[in-house]
């Protein structure tokens, strides 16, 4: 079972809207893909796209860590031995979660296709279904509001609502709209992107208490390393406080844990740099009481087909933030998580259940 080739080709495609929050505004989604292959034939496919205001990972930095340093490090090993292969690759580089993360994805998708399991199961198999909320951009409260009235049109239950693009007042008028326009059933998740002060993040979700807004929680209000800052927000408001840009490795997973900085985290496979260490912080975080969310990048459904994988198999993941390759006009993978309005069903053949990816068949390689 060991690594023949290592291949990968950057993939484009139009989002239906753009994609816009406090920290940038998408029109494509770009990735990296990546397929690993074994001497028998059998492929394991992953994903990675250039976050670079989150991760810092761009489409060259990703492809020369997998080409210059990855490939080198698993060519003719033994998938198998997986821990060997992933702590090789995690202790060989600093940072570049986003390559790490498609280079343990697609290993996990081999290892579970040789265990003969769906890789949810592989790793845990709690649920085969999830619910996924959708995501409004960060625009004016109307159209936000009319955005959002869509989505519940098309079966929505749960909304994200971006904002921290403006000022605070701007915010609480794009919540209120939406919260109005939606009636009181539907679940509303605020995300300021670090879109805000510690100070003006208090002031302006304590108003959304008094106004009756009713939010679920409010992700990531202040700066990635403003862990004070955190802090004071979760202790000083009722609503849960969700870390995301703060929390890549389970190091700073810990951090906040220990300091109660924040209520929840939200896992990405982009910034733990793959599941291997998503399993550890949700661990740890199971262990003390803190609920996780999995969310993505803006990515296509390879990427995405594995983060539901690993949300699935958990019990401690109890939110999912995984709409990205909604947000796409064309779906080039076969195979893979499908969705039925905001219900993901995990796919039941061996591995991530992926069955192939255009730009690898139109021979783009
Ligand atoms: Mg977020």
């Amino acid at each position: 079972m060991e690594i023949r080739s290592i291949d990968t080709v950057r993939q484009s495609v139009p989002l239906i809207k753009p994609f816009k929050t406090a920290l940038r505004t998408v029109h494509h989604a770009e990735s990296v893909l990546i397929r690993i292959t074994l001497n028998d034939g059998r492929v394991g496919w992953g994903e990675a796209p250039p976050t670079v205001v989150i991760t810092g990972d761009s489409l060259e930095s990703i492809e020369a860590a997998i080409a210059g340093t990855f490939t080198p490090l698993l060519l003719g090993k033994n998938v198998l031995a997986y821990e060997q292969l992933l702590q090789a690759m995690h202790q060989s580089m600093v940072g570049c979660s986003s390559a790490k993360a498609a280079v343990d994805m697609a290993i996990y998708d081999l290892i579970s296709q040789l265990s003969g399991m769906p890789l949810y199961k592989f790793l845990g198999g709690y649920r085969d279904r999830l619910e996924t909320d959708f995501t409004v951009s960060v625009n004016s409260p109307e159209e936000m509001g009319e955005d959002a009235v869509r989505y519940v049109k098309s079966g929505f239950c749960v909304l994200k609502i971006k904002v921290g693009k403006d000022s605070i007042e701007q915010d609480i008028e794009r919540i209120r709209e939406v919260r109005q326009r939606v009636g009181s059933e539907i679940k509303i998740r605020v995300d300021a992107n670090q879109g805000w002060q510690a100070k003006e993040a208090i002031r302006s979700i304590r108003r959304m208490e008094d106004m009756g807004l009713n939010i679920e929680l409010v992700e990531q209000p202040v700066k990635a390393h403003d862990i004070d800052g955190l802090k004071r927000v979760t202790d000083a408001v009722e609503t849960p406080v969700m870390a995301d840009e703060s929390v890549f490795s389970p190091l700073q997973a810990f951090e906040i844990i220990r300091r109660r900085a924040a209520d929840m985290l939200n896992i990405k496979l982009m910034k733990s740099g793959g599941i291997y260490k998503a399993q550890l912080i949700n661990q740890m975080a199971e262990e003390f009481g803190i609920e996780c969310m999995v969310g993505s990048m803006i990515e296509s459904r390879v990427a995405v087909t594995a983060a539901a994988h690993f949300a699935a198999s958990k019990k401690n993941i109890t939110r999912v933030d995984l709409d990205a390759p909604l947000m796409l006009l064309h779906d080039l993978v076969t195979g893979g998580v499908k969705y039925d309005g905001p219900t993901m069903i995990l796919p039941q053949e061996a591995g991530l259940g992926i069955l192939g990816v255009k730009p690898f068949s139109m021979g783009a390689v």
